[in-house]
């Protein structure tokens, strides 16, 4: 059994087939998916998936790329959204300076502004972090203690690892851990901490080896699994259920809590 804890079920996409994905992530032993919105309409349809199938559980919150189109109607919309029970992360929040899709003094004060709506909420954050690593530390650095959450899709180096480790954050490793040349990803992934430890496959994209390229769904986070398994010396089973149950812990999601 393990958790995807970062997908996007509610993306185009997965339009076609959808229940079959989901069908080929239950037979892989998937017990759960947070399926994590981007826009305020994929918010929407995120928290209507949940309704209609019992392991999907949702994030609501607006991508970097997404937040230049932000009006005051989007908070309040987000606010409402939140309430629903199996939301269970604001996300995916936080910078992309590598695409830069929204100017970066948008991006910062809407980044800012989702980790207040966070705070106040009461949820864990779920944190996309491309190309913006000390600008991510710089703004979390004073909330420590107010915050929880993942920086999911992890790509800084060790000594990010630990900053964030030491602000109380998860972790999330995606299928990139299974790319030839990972070695620094490999690295945070075999000396952190596993209690702090996230699967995920951010499906449709970044599919892990041997499917790299192809579009990514719940499923493949096995082969995540089985590659952080391998570093860390440990049964790959073990690894499932440990990850699954840290995801858990950190969203609230019902279930067997012991390990
Ligand atoms: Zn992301
Ligand atoms: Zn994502």
């Amino acid at each position: 059994m393990a958790i995807d804890t970062h997908a996007h079920l509610e993306m185009e996409a997965f339009d076609g087939d959808r229940e079959a994905v989901l069908a080929r992530a239950a037979e892989a032993g998937i017990t759960a998916i947070v399926t994590v919105g981007t826009t305020l309409p994929d918010c929407e349809k995120a928290v209507a998936l949940t309704r209609l199938y019992k392991p999907v559980y949702a994030a609501v919150g607006i991508h970097p790329h997404e937040v230049k189109d932000i009006d005051a109607a989007t908070y309040d919309a987000l606010r409402v959204l939140a309430r629903h029970e199996k939301v269970v992360a604001i996300g995916e929040i936080g910078l992309d300076f590598f695409y830069n899709l929204s100017p970066h003094e948008v991006q910062l004060q809407h980044f800012r502004e989702q980790l207040d709506l966070a705070e106040e909420l009461d949820l864990p954050v779920i944190i996309h972090d491309r190309e913006a690593h000390p600008e991510i530390l710089d703004i979390l650095r004073p909330l420590k203690g107010r915050l929880r959450g993942v920086l999911h899709c992890f790509s800084g180096d060790w000594t990010m690892a630990r900053e964030c480790l030491d602000l109380g954050f998860h972790l999330s490793v995606a299928g990139p851990v299974t790319y030839k040349k990972a070695d620094q990803l490999r690295a945070v992934a075999r000396e952190m901490p596993l209690e702090r430890l996230l699967i995920e496959t951010d499906a449709p994209y970044l599919a892990p080896q041997p499917y790299r390229g192809k579009r990514n769904e719940p499923a493949y986070v096995m082969e995540t699994a089985r590659v952080l398994a391998e570093l860390r010396d440990m049964p790959v089973d073990e690894l499932e259920r440990r990850t699954a149950s840290n995801a858990r812990h950190l969203f609230g999601i019902d279930g067997d809590l012991t390990v």
